[in-house]
């Protein structure tokens, strides 16, 4: 769908998989305007075709655009353009249990502009790919490297909202981080360097005691889907959960640690390593990331009852 700024989206179609033409003075390729979203359809096992919680995929699209200073398409034509999308590549979407159709929502600014100032016309359109599960049931534990040196963003920034400028700096400490071997990074808080924020692409939570743990959003770190609804989740199972600042120091001294997102659901941690010490975790049966794990991704599959109306039939 393509929209002039000020206007509505001009209602798209399905096209075939393809390039797209671009102005080489697009907003998007000289000062960055681009936003994106990621979410999932999977096939139940009784045969439905499941989007999980699409509607907030586009409200924190039309929180991006507006931090951005871009046009965002409504809740509805973005919903809608989702589940067109997964309808028709709807052979693509793997057997139960086999992974799922990852789909790409994009709202890039199209029109050509010179000067520093907001593109004047804007284009959105989903793309969609089968994929596998993320961590195959009996995968290892992640082994994450806390980086002190590359941030992923600042206060102030654009860290809360998922701009594909927040993506590009990662690259650098991701690469080195696999190369030793490790699974993914921890960035930390750039004024204290004390306080932790996300991994590249999910949300980190610690287990202390009965407590569970994760840093509050405050500007810096992206407001998981998953991690809002492992809240809720982990709440109705009794646990107590804190957003808060959480230090790397109490990352250290866990119990356990996991990770959430659309990609990964929940992931268990295995160890961590920070200037040069390395702790190992809780790992096998009877985890609370386990626990959590089993139950969100049971709703999203249409197996647990779902309470919260977060699945969406297509
Ligand atoms: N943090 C970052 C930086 C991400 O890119 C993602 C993936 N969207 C997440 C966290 C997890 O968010 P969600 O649960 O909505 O996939």
């Amino acid at each position: 769908s393509k929209c002039t700024k000020n206007n509505t989206f001009e209602q798209g179609q399905l096209v075939n998989y393809g390039n797209l033409e671009l102005s080489p003075a697009a907003g998007v390729l000289n000062y960055g305007q681009g936003l994106f979203e990621g979410t999932k359809a999977v096939r139940g096992e009784d045969g439905r075709l499941l989007l999980f919680r699409p509607d907030q995929n586009a409200i924190r699209m039309q929180i991006g655009a507006e931090r951005m200073c871009m046009q965002s398409p409504s809740i509805e034509q973005f919903v809608d353009a989702v589940k067109q999308t997964a309808l028709a590549n709807k052979r693509w979407i793997p057997p139960p249990g086999k992974g799922s159709l990852y789909i790409r929502p994009l709202l890039i600014g199209t029109g050509p502009i010179l000067g520093l100032s907001p593109a004047h016309e804007y284009t959105f359109l989903v793309y969609a790919s089968p994929v596998g599960n993320y961590f195959k049931e009996g995968t290892a534990p992640l082994n994450l490297y806390v980086n002190n040196e590359f941030h992923r963003t600042t206060r102030g920034g654009a860290g809360g909202v998922k701009s594909i400028t927040n993506y590009a700096p990662v690259l650098k400490p991701l690469l080195r981080a696999k190369e030793q071997g490790f699974s993914d990074v921890v960035y930390l808080d750039s004024v204290h360097k004390k306080y932790i924020e996300e991994v590249s692409s999910c949300n980190i939570f610690i287990v202390k005691g009965d407590v569970i743990s994760t840093p509050s959003t405050v500007g810096t770190i992206l407001e998981g889907i998953t991690r809002k609804s492992i809240i809720d989740i982990a709440r109705d199972l009794g646990y107590k959960v804190e957003e808060r600042l959480v230090a790397v120091d109490e990352l250290m001294e866990a119990d356990e640690v996991f990770t959430t997102g659309t990609a990964v659901t929940v992931a268990t941690v295995g160890s961590i390593t920070y200037n040069g010490r390395r702790v190992a975790y809780r790992t096998g049966d009877g985890l609370v990331s386990q626990n959590l794990f089993k139950r969100l991704v049971g709703i999203q599959v249409g197996k647990v009852e779902d309470k919260y109306n977060w699945i969406v039939d297509i």
